[in-house]
């Protein structure tokens, strides 16, 4: 079969390039991970020829019968891991999710509560630069500046003030376990409706590992591709026939056209896995690598945003080391560790500049990566950082890599 390398020689090259950097670097992002080749196999499968508008048994198109049982599937087997009444596997991604959320449950103009981009937030829970902030007024809430851990009281006092329409939580660099049942008499207690984003916690909430936000909100939304170890894309949980219903109405035909009838064969790949008894057993070690992660960097001289991590997720306050986040990732980057700059609370730095890293422990540990090469990354880093001997980390990483293949393919010829 003629193959993507004879008819288009620049896209494979870049995809083999990336796979390359893939496999030689060492992935401490804290929102990527590795799919399996059978999450790869679904995606690059004939469902992306397939135009499927509406819903399973209610579509806008012909020849929807086997693209049906793939989406039925989904929602039945992510339905199942989570505990939920009610899914849309559809959103696109996990910003689409919480768009469709926010177009079902508030008019432009109305308020709502999210956290504190700088303390952790996510952009789409309020940024002056999203649709979010764009579109509706915005409070927010944030962490304490002593232990960095989110002040419920806060939240309390903000919420009774302002009287917002809708409260999240969740966020992107919160490093500590999130009290929902907390969050969700709060929410009460004005008469606003709870949204949950789970995204980063995703695959720790499906393993137990994290407490469920879904008994709690009224809506979760979520991203597949973060811990999950799903492909791309976001998803809508509920238990609440209403806002189930509104919720399809505002994914499609709210915001979205087609759904990605691959992905969502992908997701439903991910969710079986996630259903697997070893899938536990990977959450745990994720959790138990962040942990020793933190305790390693702590021991060299690291601080830490909270002092430590609960979940997959370590936020270091570069400072300490009198580099930037910007710069900090930078030098990593160089000895072969991939992480982002990320503010931390009350970071005197823009966005871009930053006076943190965020790392986390999903990708590496799907690699297969335990506690032992933990405590060789946290040396690594706090070398590289304190300026000592880049390329003896350099060789260091390259060395653990090889000693932890992927088993994925590039570009697939089959
Ligand atoms: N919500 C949270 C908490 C996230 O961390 C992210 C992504 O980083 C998103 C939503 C957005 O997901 P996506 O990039 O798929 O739009």
């Amino acid at each position: 079969r003629m193959s993507l390398r004879e008819h288009d020689r620049e896209i494979y090259e870049a995809i083999e390039a990336e796979h390359r950097r893939q496999l030689g670097t060492l992935e401490l992002i804290a929102s990527e991970n590795f799919v399996s080749e059978d999450v790869l196999e679904a995606m690059g499968s004939v469902l992306t020829n397939k135009y499927a508008e509406g819903y399973p048994g209610k579509r806008y198109y012909g020849g929807c019968e086997h693209v049906d049982v793939v989406e039925r599937l989904a929602i039945e087997r992510v339905s199942k891991l989570f505990g939920a009444a009610y899914a849309n596997v559809q959103p696109h991604s996990g910003a689409q999710a919480n768009t469709a959320v926010f177009f079902s449950l508030l008019q432009p103009g109305d308020t709502f509560m999210g956290m504190n981009l700088s303390h952790g937030g996510h952009l789409t829970h309020g940024s002056p630069v999203s649709l979010s902030g764009k579109w509706f007024q915005v409070v927010a809430y944030g962490v304490r500046e002593d232990d960095h851990l989110i002040d419920y009281d806060e939240v309390e006092a903000v919420a009774r003030r302002e009287r917002p329409k809708l409260i999240i939580a969740g966020g992107s660099a919160y490093s500590r376990t999130i009290d929902f049942a907390r969050f969700r008499e709060i929410a009460d207690l004005v008469g606003a409706k709870l949204m949950v984003d789970m995204a980063h916690i995703a695959g720790l909430v499906a393993a137990g590992l994290h407490p469920s936000p879904v008994p709690h909100a009224h809506v979760v939304t979520s991203t597949t591709h973060k811990t999950l170890r799903g492909p791309r894309g976001g998803i809508i949980l509920t238990n609440d026939e209403e806002i189930a219903k509104g919720v399809n109405k505002a994914i499609f035909p709210g915001i979205q056209g087609g759904p990605l009838m691959h992905i969502i064969a992908a997701k439903a790949v991910a969710f079986q896995e996630a259903l697997q008894p070893d899938f536990r057993a990977y959450a745990q070690q994720v959790v138990q690598n962040a942990k020793v992660l933190a305790e390693t960097l702590k021991e060299e001289g690291a601080r830490l945003v909270s002092g430590g991590t609960d979940n997959h997720l370590v936020l270091l306050d570069t400072r300490v080391f009198g580099l930037t986040g910007k710069e900090a990732e930078h030098l990593l980057e160089e000895a072969g560790i991939t992480t982002n700059k990320n503010t931390i609370p009350f970071d005197p730095e823009s966005p871009f500049v930053t006076s943190g890293i965020r790392l986390g422990t999903a990708a590496a540990t799907t690699r297969g990566m335990k506690e032992e090469e933990m405590r060789t990354i946290g040396r690594a880093i706090t070398a590289v950082l304190k300026g000592k001997g880049d390329l003896a980390v350099r060789e260091k990483i390259s060395r653990l890599c090889e000693q932890y293949p992927l088993h994925q393919q590039g570009t697939r010829v089959r």
